[in-house]
């Protein structure tokens, strides 16, 4: 498996794999071809489907100005659903030509390449790897993780940390109305300040951390600068549950980037043996494994055993199983929003199961991550970010 810090990228929103993927990849090839006075990007897939609503020609340029961007939906035999060929040209000739694929997280894999990025640092393959590994040596999984990683884990994961945070601020102080067309309002501001004299705690909590999903999630659609957690239609998730253990239950700072690194080690599982990425697998890729997640870093926060944390996870991305990305106008907002929110939520629901059912547990992390492949290959493609069916269909109809 990779470097666990590739998994939080800072960018641009609002989809890891149509804006912060494209533009990563529209640098890197501007890069290598800087001599080319004029460039074509052809977009294949669901960037091709999704892309305008998603940004995706705006990401690219703000990478390559200039560039030409052909929507191709017609060509449907490719070898990855977020495909892009980037052409240069110098005086009207060819000069150079990459097939690059958005692989989800922001991540790109450039066709016939290995990047630095995408070399191994775990020789372990899975989660129960790792786990059998900890308790042979009995060691937690955030000694492991570090043991992996090497010195300065906290300080490489205190920038994103930093950016997530600096979302919720912004979303928090944000008024009006999201981009694209759909008229809709933000609301993270009025879910964080309409305290309601006679809430209960549990309805405060809750509250509290859907303003924070919200805020995320809405600065995300707002094109406004959030990290991946994994992805950016997802990005929501993990910085509400963390920032409300920082801000509201008083964790350190500290513990919040360990606990930040544990979701990292999750993610990194889920991107090797499965996908993170809506037009792959659909949205249970998405939400379901920044829930996956946030509910391990929870519990990791919590200090709980490392059988409760793989539960914890384990439970969060269960039932997520067969949610399916239907993106209202290709826009990051329904339902994606308020998907976030309702994840943080489960995240939590998770924890508090998997503290005390663990050892009745039958299902393994591993399991339901091939699970949730298996379930997203089997999806018909109208349902992987295509905005061809479900809400995105129903309200077209409407
Ligand atoms: S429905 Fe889920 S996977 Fe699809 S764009 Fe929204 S958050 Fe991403």
């Amino acid at each position: 498996m990779k470097t666990i810090k590739s998994v939080y990228k800072i960018g641009h929103g609002p989809s890891s794999s149509h804006t912060v993927g494209p533009y990563r990849a529209a640098q890197l090839f501007g890069g290598r071809f800087p001599e080319a006075d004029a460039y074509r990007v052809t977009l294949y897939g669901s960037l091709a489907f999704t892309g305008e609503g998603h940004g995706t020609g705006k990401a690219i340029r703000s990478g390559l100005p200039g560039a030409e961007i052909v929507f191709d939906r017609e060509t449907s035999d490719l070898p990855h659903p977020n495909t892009m060929l980037f052409e240069a040209f110098k005086d009207g000739k060819p000069v150079g030509l990459n097939r690059i694929f958005s692989v989800g997280g922001g991540a790109i894999r450039i066709d016939g390449e290995v990047s630095d990025e995408e070399r191994d640092v775990y020789p372990q393959k899975n989660f129960t790897e790792i786990a059998d590994l900890c308790r042979e040596r009995g060691i937690s999984l955030l000694e492991f993780i570090n043991e992996m990683e090497g010195p300065g884990l906290r300080e490489a994961l205190r920038p994103a940390w930093q950016a997530m945070q600096d979302a919720v601020r912004r979303g928090l102080a944000a008024d009006g109305v999201l981009p694209g067309g759909l008229e809709v309002a933000r609301k993270a501001k009025m879910l964080f300040t309409n305290c309601c004299y006679n809430e209960s705690a549990d309805v405060a909590m809750n509250r509290v951390i859907a303003a924070y999903a919200y805020a995320v999630s809405e600065e995300n659609a707002d094109e406004h600068i959030v990290v991946t957690a994994p992805t950016c239609g997802s990005c929501g998730v993990l910085p509400a549950l963390l920032s409300y253990m920082q801000y509201d239950r008083g964790f350190p700072e500290e513990e919040i980037l360990d606990a930040l690194a544990v979701a990292a080690l999750v993610g990194n599982v889920i991107r090797t043996n499965a996908s993170i990425s809506g037009a792959e697998c659909g949205c249970q890729a998405e939400i379901g494994s920044a829930c996956s997640m946030a509910a391990a870093a929870l519990a990791s926060l919590y200090k709980l055993n490392i059988d409760q944390i793989e539960y914890a996870a384990e439970i969060a991305m269960e039932h997520s199983l067969g949610l399916t990305c239907d993106p209202v106008n290709g826009l990051v907002q329904i339902p994606c929003i308020e998907r976030n929110a309702v994840a943080a939520m489960r995240a939590i629901a998770s924890v508090n199961l998997s503290r005390f059912l663990y050892q009745t547990r039958k299902i393994s992390f591993d399991q339901v991550v091939t699970t949730m492949y298996r379930t997203g290959k089997d999806m018909d493609e109208k349902y992987r970010e295509t905005s061809h069916g479900g809400l995105a269909q129903i309200y077209r109809a409407r």
